[in-house]
């Protein structure tokens, strides 16, 4: 491996660090030291700013989870999806998105992805419903929306629940609906990479109805929950209506979420310009195809997916990967598709090319790093980085 006489970062830039600030920490010790750690007034302070923040209508709710898996599966378990019903998911998503349409015993059927936005293409959808179809779990990728409104009128058409994979879209919105209030459920990840971080979380938001449900079964399937039960306003009753899970968010990470609620806009807003000098950097590099926002929606740009032109390259993704690592530059690869792995690829007989445009995609995407802590001399070393490869191996 030979590298040019750029001059190379003398540390390694990590791929997604989280950003916690003095605020997030005193917010984390000043729970400690009340008698309530656990769910609690945090969490539904968390919940009540968190609707507040997607200025929705007075008629959707959210429930704080453990994680965004957490409300993708008791979203499911909701609308009593499970076994002899199909659910239609990407391929090109996070096997949780997948993993919770087998925890209910329902069967994932997959549904390939639009070309420029590496979300779910309507017309392969449409393809995919037959009479055993319940619901579509649209993934909103690196923060971009899915394409909404023709997934919604097929849901309309074919009485289908719409449950939302909003781990990388937050903030974001479709033609000016924000991303959160659009279909039945939508759940969104606050794991340590996300744009926001509890260490680990989720928000699953809904109609009251929906959520009043959700809430119980994520907590033992128990009819009033903690706060309710041990708070001088409570009583000691409750009953066990359904064995549920035990997917509750504690106020510890609820009041980490509350401080990074409200640093949301301004880390969005260095997330935005970095997507600017990474666009500015690579838009006219023949060996690279930079990503895209429609013009019909704000993207929340979780991620930065560049995709090579491998016909401009002598090296394959996988070598520039670790070119970029010899550079210092730490990136990932989002995603390794559904029906790749094993479990899925020998269950269903998925062959890779079922999928073509999320196969495609698959060998030629690398994430570079897109976070709030990058600083402009960040920002010039991954660009250096990326177009001292491009130029040495074209
Ligand atoms: C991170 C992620 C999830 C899972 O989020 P958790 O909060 O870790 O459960 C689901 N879907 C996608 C697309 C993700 O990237």
């Amino acid at each position: 491996m030979t590298l040019s006489k750029h001059a190379i970062r003398p540390n390694f830039l990590p791929f997604s660090p989280p950003y916690i600030t003095e605020a997030e920490i005193e917010a984390v010790v000043a729970t400690l030291r009340t008698d309530w750690i656990t769910t609690g007034p945090q969490v539904r302070d968390f919940e009540n700013d968190f609707i507040a923040s997607l200025d929705a209508p007075e008629n959707l709710t959210a429930l704080a989870l453990n994680s965004c898996t957490a409300g993708l599966h008791v979203a499911l378990a909701t609308l009593n999806i499970g076994p002899g019903d199909e659910v239609i998911t990407s391929p090109m998503t996070f096997c949780s998105s997948v993993n919770v349409i087998e925890h209910v015993g329902a069967t994932p059927v997959l549904a390939d992805v639009e070309p420029d936005t590496l979300t779910l293409d309507p017309q392969r959808v449409a393809e995919a419903i037959t009479p055993r179809t319940k619901a579509i779990i649209p993934v909103h990728y690196a923060g971009h929306p899915a394409d909404m409104r023709p997934i919604m009128d097929l849901a309309r058409e074919h009485g289908l629940y719409i449950i939302e994979d909003a781990a990388h879209s937050l903030p974001a919105s479709y033609e000016g609906q924000r991303i959160g209030t659009i279909g039945d459920f939508t759940s969104f990840s606050f794991y340590a990479t996300k744009n926001l971080t509890t260490g680990e979380g989720g928000m699953l938001t809904g109609s009251p109805e929906h959520i009043a449900r959700a809430r119980v079964l994520s907590l033992h399937g128990m009819s009033r929950d903690a706060w309710k039960r041990y708070s001088a306003e409570g009583s000691w009753f409750y009953e066990v209506i359904e064995p549920g899970f035990k997917y509750n968010m504690p106020d510890i990470q609820a009041a980490i979420g509350r401080v990074q609620l409200g640093r949301l806009n301004e880390m969005q807003s260095r997330r935005y310009e970095v997507v600017e000098q990474y666009h500015a950097a690579f838009a006219d590099v023949p060996a690279l195809q930079i990503p895209v926002e429609r013009p019909n929606v704000e993207a929340a740009w979780h991620l930065y997916v560049l995709r090579l032109h491998p016909e401009h390259l002598s090296i394959n993704r996988g070598q520039f990967i670790e070119e970029l690592r010899a550079r210092n530059i730490g990136t990932s690869v989002h995603f390794i598709p559904v029906h790749l792995h094993p479990y899925y690829r020998d269950k269903y007989g998925w062959k890779p090319d079922d999928f073509p445009v999320t196969f495609d995609a698959y060998q030629r995407i690398l994430s570079l790093p897109l976070h709030p802590r990058l600083s402009d001399d960040d920002i010039a070393d991954v660009t250096a980085a990326v177009l001292d490869i491009v130029a040495q191996f074209s």
